[in-house]
């Protein structure tokens, strides 16, 4: 029996790297998926690609409003989920001398209060046994200069994971966070890092296993975690990211 079987999914950032990649997995496992994203065109596109078994929805992470349009949706057309991905995000790097207070909100309302009241919004459809993921990042822990608020986010992600499994538990919930390394994924050309740079492999020189991560090696532990081959893990921090939080020479 596929891993997924049964079981569905919900994906925020669906229509584009690790998202993306977490539904072609999960769908390839047997699960049907709804992902999410700001842009109609690109989810529209991303469930074309996906198949029948993907259907999307448009809904910002910042907006309240959007979570609770998104658990209506949910809850028309599934009824119950037994899998949420928090996922979507964005990065805005800079020092903290200049960063702005729109900077500051923009980051940790999409990537922090968003993810924590999307999930509000949908725990009462999550399947009792379901499993939650969060998506952070070794900027979590790796006090990366140019990155201050970006790291305060995923760092109030893995804190919000960790609670939440706890408080969780009595329903059988469980809740997991994976920090990804340097991923080969748009987030880097929407924030100005060219292509040219990566290919250069100037993060690669600072990962132990020589290359940045692709976005179906995150998705594989994703997939792990989601099933019910993870059924005694809750609460639990994984790093996906090539040895790059241990080596000396990061940051
Ligand atoms: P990506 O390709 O840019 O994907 C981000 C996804 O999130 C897109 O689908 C994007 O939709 C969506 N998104 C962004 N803001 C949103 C919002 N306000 N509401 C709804 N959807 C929104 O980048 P990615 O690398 O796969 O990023 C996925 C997650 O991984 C993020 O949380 C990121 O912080 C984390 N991460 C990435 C890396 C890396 O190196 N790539 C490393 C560690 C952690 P649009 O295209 O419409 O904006």
């Amino acid at each position: 029996m596929a891993l997924l079987n049964n079981k569905t999914a919900v994906i925020t950032g669906g229509n584009s790297g690790i998202g993306y990649a977490t539904a072609v997995d999960f769908l390839a496992k047997g699960a049907k998926v709804l992902i999410t994203g700001r842009r109609s065109d690109a989810v529209q596109q991303a469930v074309q690609t996906l198949g029948n078994q993907a259907d999307g929805f448009v809904a910002d992470q910042a907006s309240l409003s959007d979570a609770k349009k998104l658990a209506d949706h949910v809850r028309d057309t599934y009824g119950k989920i037994d899998i949420l991905f928090v996922n979507a995000g964005i990065g805005k790097f800079g020092p903290f001398s200049t960063t702005t207070e729109e900077d500051f909100d923009k980051l940790m309302n999409i990537n922090f209060k968003g993810a924590f009241f999307t999930i509000q919004e949908l725990l009462p459809l999550i399947n009792d046994g379901g499993s939650i993921i969060l998506l952070s990042s070794i900027n979590a822990y790796s006090g990366m200069p140019g990155a201050i608020v970006y790291s305060a986010t995923k760092a109030a992600l893995n804190s919000l994971g960790r609670t939440l499994s706890r408080e969780l538990s009595g329903r059988k919930i469980r809740v997991n966070i994976v920090n990804p390394g340097p991923i080969d994924t748009p987030i880097f050309e929407k924030e100005g890092i060219t292509r040219e740079v990566i290919n250069a492999g100037l993060m690669a020189k600072v990962i132990p296993l020589g290359r940045i991560g692709q976005p179906e090696e995150v998705a594989n532990l994703v997939s792990f975690l989601a099933s019910d081959d993870a059924s005694f893990i809750t609460g639990g921090e994984y790093n996906v990211d090539g040895g790059f939080i241990v080596h000396p020479l990061i940051g």
